[in-house]
């Protein structure tokens, strides 16, 4: 097996370029140094400057997480509510990401790129189970918020929660036009359905009085990178970290989302057993919302995109032979690995595929590793398949997605792939022309943007601000780093 000489060799990077800390112990994660061995796309190379304000952030990390003075005085200060005492250099964000496992892996990313961008320690909210999908990413020390938080309802804070940045800013609690006080911690609410005044987060001025507040505390479910290199305080940071601007998820995925063991084991079983052998991959993700029936138009719409694109060969007519293979020649292999809720339509594609020869002679076999047939919250193996499956999705050579699915985003981005978009019907039955397109970049679409002018101070098409900030093909209002 290629893959395991390759391994024995130790002639892959394990640590993607730097991105990576060395000196984990090996057996607690297993994915953390194994996984550069199964990408046959290695991927792009972080800029050295990310590589060191890593190394910084992870140092940042050990000094004022978890079990340290600076963390203990930090939280004494939280529970106070004055902002004065405690240490100045050790500023907080705690990340609180819910809803579904893609939706809750690009909140993380984004609230982590704000973290470095902000020098703040960055804690993640361990319900939702981060801590049992994911590795620990920092060494020496903890992500996981622990247990005794002083803002003891802080997992149901909400639009309506008097202490959200928004909601200060509108009661005139805190003004971002003058010098004063500055709140001990504020609640960032940046969730699908913040206000503009949340939204204000997005403007510098704002930025600048956030800097001062020890403690923030964030819940998105959107990717919001995006959102914040529309103004200018950040845009030259990030150019110095992200010199190609579409690979922030890329990295910061890469770096932060480990899979545990567990998850490793249905991960790297399936790979072996169903993909490693076969010389191309095609990842296709079928992601079937609400109740959406077994659907002919959504079929027709992937043999389309797939054989249009010369992803998936196409079918001669039904009777038709295979072509004639000279004596002692393998077929080519092509394995199509399926991810959806449902069975039927890689059911569909494998009996085609069996059923009708090919022009190129090629073998297509399907796979598909679970139909969990619902969406469910908040239930273990359900997410731990499906982040199994998102990042064997990420291990495909060729990826096609749904359109507005945030499952396919995380797939596209740990994978370094520009996927095929499958176009969102107007009408379910009714197919879309064209079926498919190239998307622009491998970034994931941030779907709740602001529509404002922070400079001109009036509502604008955010679209049109930065030159790396461009609309989603997607989602038309969404915005994303080109
Ligand atoms: P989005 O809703 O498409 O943006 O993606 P999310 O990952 O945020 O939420 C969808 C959730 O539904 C996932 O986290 C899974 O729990 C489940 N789900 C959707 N599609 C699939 C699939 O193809 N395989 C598995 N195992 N679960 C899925």
């Amino acid at each position: 097996d290629g893959s395991v000489q390759r391994w024995s060799a130790g002639s892959f990077d394990k640590l993607l370029g730097g991105l990576l800390a060395d000196g984990f112990d090996e057996t607690s994660c297993h994915s953390r140094y194994q996984s550069a061995m199964y990408r046959h796309n290695p991927g792009k190379k972080p800029s050295p400057y990310l590589v060191s304000k890593l190394r910084q952030q992870e140092a940042l990390q050990r000094r004022c997480g978890p079990g340290t003075v600076a963390y203990s005085t930090a939280l004494e200060q939280l529970r106070s509510g004055k902002s004065d005492i405690g240490s100045p250099d050790c500023k907080y964000l705690v990340s609180i990401s819910y809803s579904g496992l893609g939706n809750r892996i690009l909140a993380a990313a984004a609230a982590f790129m704000y973290a470095l961008l902000t020098d703040r320690v960055f804690l993640v909210d361990p319900s939702n189970e981060m801590g049992e999908l994911f590795c620990e990413p920092f060494p020496g020390t903890t992500w996981l918020l622990p247990p005794g938080f002083p803002l003891t309802s802080y997992t149901n804070f909400s639009i309506d929660t008097a202490e959200s940045y928004g909601n200060m800013l509108k009661n005139k609690v805190l003004r971002n036009d003058v010098v004063g006080d500055v709140p001990v911690f504020a609640y960032i609410h940046l969730n699908h359905d913040a206000t503009q005044d949340d939204k204000f987060f997005y403007c510098d001025e704002d930025q600048r009085l956030l800097r001062n507040v020890p403690w923030l505390v964030m819940r998105t479910d959107n990717y919001i990178v995006p959102g914040m290199l529309l103004d200018a305080g950040f845009q030259e940071e990030f150019a110095r970290l992200f010199p190609e601007p579409d690979t922030v998820f890329h990295h910061l995925g890469r770096y932060l989302f480990h899979p545990s063991n567990h998850v490793w084991g249905l991960i790297t079983r399936y790979y072996d057993a169903y993909l490693a052998a076969a010389q191309r991959r095609v990842g296709i993700q079928v992601r079937v919302f609400g109740e959406q029936p077994d659907s002919p138009a959504l079929l027709e719409q992937i043999t389309k995109c797939t054989q249009s694109h010369g992803v998936l060969p196409e079918l001669l007519l039904s009777g038709t032979d295979d072509p004639v293979m000279p004596v002692g020649r393998r077929r080519h292999s092509t394995a199509v690995l399926v991810t959806s809720l449902k069975s039927w339509y890689s059911e569909k594609l494998k009996s085609m595929y069996w059923e009708q020869a090919v022009a190129t002679g090629e073998a297509v076999s399907v796979h598909q590793p679970s139909h969990e047939e619902f969406q469910q919250f908040g239930a273990k193996s359900h997410d731990t398949k499906a982040w199994a499956e998102i990042y064997l999705l990420g291990l495909t050579d060729t990826l096609v997605t749904t359109a507005w699915s945030t499952f396919g985003y995380v797939a596209q981005g740990l994978g370094g792939l520009r996927p095929l978009v499958l176009y969102r019907p107007e009408n379910d039955s009714v197919v879309p022309d064209p079926p498919c397109g190239r998307d622009v970049s491998m970034d994931p679409c941030f779907h709740a943007p602001p529509f404002y002018d922070c400079r001109l101070k009036r509502g604008a098409d955010t679209g049109k601000i930065v030159p790396r900030v461009k609309h989603c093909i997607d989602m038309s209002w969404g915005l994303k780093l080109v």
